[in-house]
């Protein structure tokens, strides 16, 4: 597979991939594994000279500049969890998750390289090592969207065993804006109501049987985004049926298919969701 095709792939297990601006990687097969893999779960720091560490709610922040700057985004970044535990019952995260933040690209594509060689460069990236989270970031114009949209792959991640990947990047795409923003004003709404009006719609059946990065373009992040935005803000039963879908994987029960779940809460979801975005606007 030729990643440089892809400039923003994601990581996701052994083989799969994810299409994004950013990445996602869980280390556990011996195909990825690095000398310092063996070792027990503990923040992977390389070589970069950090200079700063705080901690905001479940996050342990390491920088190689000083942080003072970023002390509302990392506040935010620590209110996501309270989000994710109001808004879909996630609970918060056992263990600490490191976010790792470098000066500029060049610093990050180095650290990037000595720690993860075989990785395609990501502009950020989220890693799961033994069931640890660390998420990667460098200063730039649209680093709070990265670091809000990799830090809840990691909160997801932190409590459930598996995400199925559509899914996990809708939430992600969700809660990747700044809160006061995700209702109303996510860049997909324009093209999505553009996809609407000519009867372009991506089925929740259609994002389940998406496990590879071939499989997944802009349209399907687009509409994963969409189901989840109808879900978190149409109908209550479509709002349950997610959070019990979610429960069912913490628990460790069997979840089915989320649509399954989603055709018995409520009728033609569908059209429901299509309905949803018709209608939504602020009032
Ligand atoms: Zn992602």
């Amino acid at each position: 597979m030729n990643f440089d095709s892809c400039p923003s792939a994601d990581w996701r297990g052994k083989t799969e991939l994810r299409p994004s601006r950013r990445g996602f990687l869980a280390i556990g097969s011996a195909a990825l594994a690095m000398p310092w893999l063996g070792a027990a779960a503990r923040p992977c720091f390389g070589a970069a000279p950090w200079i700063d560490h705080r901690s905001y709610g479940p996050f342990n922040c390491h920088a190689t500049f000083p942080m003072g700057d970023l002390t509302p985004l990392f506040q935010e970044l620590s209110a996501l969890e309270s989000e994710l535990q109001r808004t879909l019952a996630v609970p918060p995260a056992q263990q600490p998750i490191d976010v790792f933040l470098l000066d500029d690209e060049r610093e990050h594509r180095e650290l990037l390289q000595q720690l993860y060689p075989r990785v395609p460069y990501r502009r950020a990236l989220y890693v799961q090592r033994s069931g640890r989270g660390s998420v990667y970031a460098y200063r730039h114009a649209e680093v709070a969207v990265d670091l809000r949209h990799e830090c809840t792959h990691a909160l997801l991640h932190a409590n459930l065993a598996m995400v199925p990947l559509w899914l996990d990047e809708g939430l992600a795409e969700y809660f990747e804006m700044p809160a006061a923003e995700r209702a109303f004003q996510h860049p997909h709404f324009s093209k999505l109501r553009w996809n609407l009006r000519f009867g372009m719609v991506r089925s929740m059946e259609s994002l389940e049987s998406c496990h590879e990065l071939s499989e997944m373009g802009g349209t399907e992040y687009r509409f994963a985004w969409a189901w989840v935005h109808f879900m978190l803000h149409g109908p209550l039963p479509a709002h349950r049926a997610l959070v019990h879908y979610l429960g069912d994987i913490r628990r460790g029960n069997p979840p089915g298919q989320l649509s399954e779940h989603m055709d018995r809460a409520l009728s033609q979801p569908q059209q429901q969701m299509v309905q949803h975005f018709k209608q939504w606007k602020r009032t």
